[in-house]
């Protein structure tokens, strides 16, 4: 069987490694010769609208993406001739910060108050229902922290809306959040929904940095709310494959933020953390597979190496940290890799994980 993944990225890298094990011939489609994925997958070297890439992927048996930003009407092209999974209407809406939040609302998602902006004029209707202070996001193109600017002021906004380039936008309340935590749910071709245990995130300049487990007792106040928005989304989208969505938690109450379809940085985890990974039971749905157990194995975190990477002496040096790299050329807030650290109590993982940022910091 072969899959083609759109994109050649990380995530297409360790869906390529999955794929290979389970004697799946991975195949990536990315216009960079040095795509991460390459050095482990068949690489079709071209823009994903470059009618040539799409039919060098059509003797594949499905079609997926590595992308945030995947191209719908590229993917609905496509979707003509190998079945895509998950289909294109959910990437076209998690493709848009407003058609996703819509799409939240209109299923009960509880969100932080937002509205559209889509030229100054609209600002003061927006700032009415925000209040402030606020983040003005473009409706596209926003990714770890970027087409996105917090504001504090009425003339702050419409300035951010120049910054940010006037294209449409999204004005959202800011959330005084207590923590963030993303839910990681696969939904096989059958329809069956597993669930990985919640994870706690940590950004650093709007990127993620750091995932661990949920506290237990937030796991059982919180996990009940954020699974079944994750399954209301699931169903209406008839979604198939792992799809991840990030929270906000206020005062015990849960906001959603985003939505990704696709394997997420937050369950990178599961790799080592749980009997199946989010790359293999991705892979798993798309083919029409039993989905695996995702059944934790033991407290797991993640750190993701952002930016520059020590040595790899300094790296292979840290005790029971499991080591991947992404082949990429290091470059201010880039994701050049991440440690996944296992320990046998939620205590031992945090002195694991302090020890492995002083080893970070110091190397
Ligand atoms: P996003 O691209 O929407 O995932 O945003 C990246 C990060 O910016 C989030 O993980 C939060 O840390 C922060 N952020 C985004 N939206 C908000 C908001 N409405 N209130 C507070 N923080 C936010």
């Amino acid at each position: 069987m072969k899959v083609a993944i759109l994109g050649g990225g990380q995530l297409a890298r360790m869906l390529s490694m999955a794929a290979h094990r389970l004697g799946v011939e991975p195949w990536i489609v990315d216009p960079k010769p040095d795509a991460p994925a390459a050095a482990v997958a068949r690489h079709v070297l071209g823009a994903l609208d470059d009618p040539a890439s799409t039919r060098a992927i059509e003797g594949c048996d499905v079609v997926t993406a590595e992308l945030d930003h995947a191209p719908a009407a590229v993917m609905e092209g496509i979707a003509d001739r190998v079945p895509v999974r998950p289909g294109p209407r959910a990437f076209a809406i998690a493709g848009d910060r407003l058609r996703e939040k819509e799409l939240f609302r209109s299923l009960g998602i509880p969100t932080a108050p937002f509205a559209a902006v889509d030229a100054p004029s609209d600002m003061p209707r927006a700032l009415a229902a925000t209040g402030l202070p606020a983040v003005l996001k473009t409706r596209q193109q926003g990714y770890d922290g970027k087409g996105q600017c917090s504001v504090e002021s009425a003339a702050a906004a419409e300035e951010a809306f120049t910054r940010l380039g006037g294209v449409p936008a999204l004005l959202e309340a800011r959330v005084p959040f207590d923590r963030e935590l993303s839910i990681l749910a696969v939904r096989g071709l059958d329809g069956e929904v597993r669930f990985w245990s919640p994870v706690e995130n940590h950004h650093e300049g709007g990127i993620l940095r750091r995932s661990r487990p949920l506290d237990r007792a937030l796991r059982r106040a919180l996990g009940g709310a954020g699974r079944q928005a994750s399954r209301a989304l699931l169903e209406t989208l008839d979604y198939v494959g792992v799809l991840t969505v990030e929270f906000f938690e206020v005062k015990g109450r849960l906001l959603a933020n985003e939505m990704a379809c696709r394997v997420h940085n937050s369950g990178h985890w599961t790799e080592e953390g749980a009997v199946t990974s989010q790359f293999e039971n991705h892979l798993r749905a798309i083919l029409g597979l039993p989905l695996g157990g995702t059944t934790t194995l033991g407290p797991t975190a993640m750190l993701n190496l952002i930016g520059a990477l020590p040595p790899r002496d300094a790296l292979a040096r840290l005790p029971g940290a499991r080591i991947h790299l992404y082949g990429k050329a290091a470059a201010p807030g880039r994701k050049l890799g991440h440690l996944t650290l296992r320990a046998r109590s939620k205590d031992a993982l945090e002195r694991a994980l302090d020890l492995a940022e002083l080893a970070l910091a110091t190397s």
